[in-house]
């Protein structure tokens, strides 16, 4: 009885009943290229001869991949930086939690229990491509860093640092699963692609003020299946980009909700 209460209370407070049906898909994907040595942490290998300090993250497999969850909280965080949309309790600040903004409805709200709508986007894992006749190690660089004493001009000990990277020239396949359903849901599909533009002047990873995870994304292709496609009857609109400018021009002429 008290839950039965509980859900009432909710309903009233948010005023949203609505039933949110699915109208289509729209699906960005192409390559996220880098321009400067990109570290993405994975689990620490300390104990392994030759291992370094600070590996790149891998699956079980080896291969080198940016998690999907890595580039979705990113592009999350440089839109909330954009928007002043983030919340600052005692552990810190955090992702926003209102449910209402763009930010909350694209990627959802950091407090599940504030979802008002369903979340729009789905972040795939990239995985890097491995030209023929190369190996994954061939994609691999191990960076030396330290720590120079103010007055000896000696590195301190103790102060050097392996981090392990991926090398300048490396392509990883992105996809983005963007769920249409809105009529006016364009304006969050474009701010998704305004976050892209934000993280190819900032950076992916760890290390960025030093240099590291300069991104560029390219061969771009933007797919739109309204949901009628899943049913048989309606083709997929299709079209390619050379940059995200480009991108965003496109969703104009794909978009039919
Ligand atoms: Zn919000």
């Amino acid at each position: 009885m008290v839950f039965g209460q509980t859900m009432n209370q909710n309903n009233n407070e948010q005023g949203n009943n609505e039933i949110y049906t699915l109208k289509g898909k729209v699906i960005i994907s192409g390559v996220i290229e880098l321009l400067t040595g990109l570290h993405i942490g994975g689990l620490r290998e300390t104990l392994k001869i030759g291992g370094t300090d600070n590996p790149v993250i891998k699956d079980a497999f080896g291969n080198i991949l940016i998690p999907g969850s890595s580039l979705k909280g990113k592009i999350r965080c440089l839109l909330e930086k954009k928007e002043g949309k983030y919340t600052n309790d005692n552990r810190g600040y955090l992702p926003c939690s209102c449910g209402d903004c763009n930010i909350c409805k694209l990627f959802g709200p950091h407090n599940s229990k504030e979802i008002k709508e369903p979340r729009r986007v789905i972040f795939r894992d990239a995985y890097i491509e491995v030209e023929e006749g190369k190996e994954i190690h061939d994609y691999l660089e191990i960076k030396v860093e330290n720590t120079i004493d103010r007055l000896k001009g000696t590195t301190i000990t103790g102060g050097v640092r392996n981090t392990e990277r991926v090398v300048a020239g490396s392509k990883f396949k992105f996809e983005i699963v963007f769920n249409v359903y809105k009529e006016n849901d364009k304006e969050l599909l474009k701010e998704l692609i305004t976050g892209m533009k934000l993280l190819e002047d900032d950076y992916l990873g760890g290390s960025g003020s030093r240099g590291y995870g300069k991104i560029k994304f390219k061969e771009l292709k933007i797919v739109n299946r309204p949901k009628q496609y899943y049913e048989g009857n309606e083709k997929a609109e299709k079209e390619e980009a050379k940059d995200l400018d480009e991108l965003e021009k496109k969703i104009e002429e794909i978009w039919n909700y």
